[in-house]
């Protein structure tokens, strides 16, 4: 995965790290290799995990029948972690927006 950093313009391979910011709120973020400017990639929490979960169970076992109830609680439940992500990332995260991802 490469990507084009917003600050000197390069290209460089995206390595993903991590940092703990205590009570479980872990953000990922990747540094530029040509000029070290940090890119925020995303934040979690329990509360966001537990709802990836609830994803990733919903897309596996397909537990609604319905096809608009499927989409229903799939949008719900990803609003709720994207609202979420962004109230930690305001807290947490001093990292710029992440550059667009080239391939
Ligand atoms: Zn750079």
């Amino acid at each position: 995965m490469d990507s084009q950093c917003d600050s000197c313009k390069l290209t460089f391979v995206v390595d993903l790290q991590e940092k703990n910011h205590g009570k479980g709120i872990r953000e990922s973020f990747f540094t530029c290799t040509h000029c070290q400017t940090k890119f925020f990639a995303f934040i979690t929490d329990d509360y966001i995990r537990q709802h990836q979960n609830k994803l990733k169970k919903i897309y596996k076992k397909g537990t609604v029948n319905h096809i608009d109830d499927f989409n229903r609680i799939i949008d719900d439940i990803k609003r709720k972690i994207e609202t979420r992500m962004t109230e930690l990332r305001g807290k947490y995260s001093d990292s710029p927006p992440t550059p667009e991802i080239i391939n």
